[in-house]
């Protein structure tokens, strides 16, 4: 049987059959079309601009761990300006099976930020909240509250990347986000029947609002087996262990659900991502409208009267033991207005 040679060189026999477009591409072609794309995101975009101060939000896993590499290849090409600055950082949610501690390649991550000149950073629940995800999981669970430990972890998350945002004085936060992620995030605002949070989905950086630091998601238009594939040729550690909270995690399911549409619709998560995004731009102009308000506890701002975080601690029985923290580190005057 005679081999497919690549449809972009046409010298090289293809290695890959990128169904969405019909391409049959060898490696090399492969991995130049995910730079490109990579590439062109920030560009057409203008996700990364001169004088950025850019954070790298890194979860241990092969998507931030590449986004990693990629930023840090296109400066040294200067194909990022050479003025913009990098920080990467970790989150570690503290619980035994924290996201961190499970596919932290803490060797790697040090690897790269020596090679491409980027300070690296770990954060923990703990010290930004004064408790960890266990802790407030298991106080909820203890009063009969049956809320998500991928819900907490991201409730917090979000938080705990504004703060570290303001402390490093970052202008945007880059997450490692793929079209696989996205494309599921749609459908999951659509089955929750929450047209608001279209407001925040979108290519651009999020509308500066204050307090918010903007994020940026290169990698969104390319496949997760993209990366994957990018990754393992490129010695960045795939993950081996999945959370052993991610299975009722309904991303988890929607994973194999998208794979079975995806047969009979290879531009399903393009299709998908691109809706959203047009619902996002209608969305983001209504916003821009809707002033936001300060949380009556910490101060963040916020859409409602209390913010998430601060429904949650309180939730758990945990308010006053977080806002002490927040006393302690100077975050909120001691002097609270409540
Ligand atoms: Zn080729
Ligand atoms: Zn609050």
């Amino acid at each position: 049987m005679e081999v497919p040679m690549c449809t972009r060189c046409g010298k090289r026999p293809a290695n890959y059959y990128r169904e969405s477009s019909g391409e049959k591409l060898c490696l090399g072609c492969l991995f130049r079309s995910i730079e490109d794309t990579v590439l062109w995101t920030i560009r057409r975009y203008r996700l990364i601009n001169d004088g950025d101060r850019v954070g790298i939000a890194i979860s241990g896993g092969k998507d931030s761990l590449t986004l990693m590499y990629l930023l840090g290849k296109f400066r040294r090409q200067g194909k990022i300006p050479r003025s913009v600055e990098f920080i990467a950082f970790s989150i570690n949610e503290g619980h035994p099976y924290s996201c961190f501690y499970r596919m932290s390649r803490g060797d790697y991550v040090q690897k790269l930020s020596e090679e491409f000149n980027i300070p690296y950073k770990i954060y923990t629940f703990k010290e930004l909240f004064g408790v960890t995800a266990t802790d407030i999981a298991h106080e909820l669970w203890s009063r009969g509250i049956n809320i998500h430990m991928c819900t907490i972890d991201g409730v917090l998350r979000r938080r705990a990347m504004n703060i570290i945002g303001r402390q490093l004085g970052l202008t945007k936060i880059a997450t490692g986000h793929n079209l696989d992620d996205e494309a599921q995030t749609v459908l999951l605002n659509v089955f929750s029947n929450d047209l608001d949070r279209f407001s925040w989905f979108g290519p651009t950086p999020e509308v500066d609002r204050e307090g918010f630091i903007p994020r940026i998601k290169p990698l969104r238009f390319v496949r997760e087996e993209e990366i994957a594939i990018y990754a393992y040729y490129h010695g960045i550690p795939l993950m081996e262990l999945e959370c052993p909270f991610v299975y009722n995690n309904p991303r988890y399911e929607l994973k194999f659900t998208l794979a079975r549409w995806e047969r009979d619709n290879p531009n399903i998560k393009h299709s998908l991502v691109s809706f959203g995004d047009s619902l996002g731009k209608i969305m983001a102009e209504r916003a821009v409208n809707v002033s936001l308000r300060r949380c009556k506890y910490c101060g963040e701002p916020t859409s409602k009267d209390v913010c998430r975080v601060c429904e949650l601690m309180s939730r758990a029985g945990l308010l006053e033991r977080y806002l002490s923290h927040l006393r302690t580190l100077k975050l909120i005057d001691t002097q609270s207005p409540s």
